[in-house]
């Protein structure tokens, strides 16, 4: 007899396997990041296909196989339409699970990092422009990956004297992994040491602490570009 297994997952990506088939990514709840076949979906008539796109939220039977796991049934619970019918929050999701898959390797089970992605999306399909970018938010979703997964940045007090950040002048030290204080930064070498202002110190500390759900009703009076860089080069430096 077939063993089967049912996993809710996020469906991250899809491709191109055989002249039929597909291979699906996907994170979920309770197994981590999977790759399963999935069979017959170019064929017009597939049942499966509609439940299995990328940003998806499905409940998938799957199917044990000698080589791959196949994915035997799946029933969408969330489709995020309004993400996928909006280009600018598609780019800005399509960016952000582009690094997730990335830096998320297969089989590390983890609930916390799946409810984060799922957080991320459902608030994301409610936002609307006026709060915060979409963009800006996506990488606000990296920033709290990258804490989870045990980067958090010291944001509080200076990770050379241990002294508290007041003033203005501090920067983010990749190297030592949070902020240095206006003092340290101007005594000590720090070839690691970006600029960085109250107002995006402000807003990380907020993206820490906070969900998806309150950062999107806080007025964000933050253009992103300067934490867009800094959680960027935070990335690319731990990852
Ligand atoms: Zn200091």
């Amino acid at each position: 007899m077939e063993e089967t297994y049912n996993v809710k997952a996020i469906i991250l990506n899809r491709k191109n396997f055989s002249e039929d088939d597909s291979k699906i990514i996907i994170y979920s709840r309770d197994s981590g990041k999977l790759e399963l076949v999935a069979r017959g979906t170019k064929k017009i008539k597939s049942k499966l296909v509609g439940h299995i796109e990328p940003i998806t939220l499905s409940n998938i039977m799957a199917v044990r196989g000698r080589q791959y796991d196949y994915a035997g049934a799946a029933a969408s619970e969330q489709c995020y339409f309004n993400i996928k019918n909006d280009l600018d929050k598609l780019a800005a999701v399509g960016h952000a699970i582009r690094i997730f898959n990335k830096i998320i390797k297969v089989g590390q089970a983890d609930e916390e990092i799946f409810e984060l992605l799922k957080n991320f999306l459902d608030v994301l399909n409610r936002a609307t422009a006026d709060k915060i970018s979409f963009e800006l938010l996506s990488w606000l979703f990296i920033f709290k990956l990258l804490v989870k997964l045990g980067h958090k940045p010291e944001l509080y007090y200076c990770v050379n004297c241990r002294a508290k950040i007041l003033s203005a002048g501090m920067k983010f030290d990749l190297a030592r992994g949070g902020l240095i204080g206006a003092e340290c930064s101007a005594k000590i070498e720090c070839p690691n040491g970006l600029t960085i202002s109250e107002n995006s110190v402000k807003l990380l500390r907020l993206a820490e602490k906070n969900d998806f759900n309150k950062l999107s009703k806080i007025k964000i009076n933050n253009k992103g570009k300067e934490i867009k860089n800094i959680i960027s080069l935070f990335l690319n430096y731990y990852v």
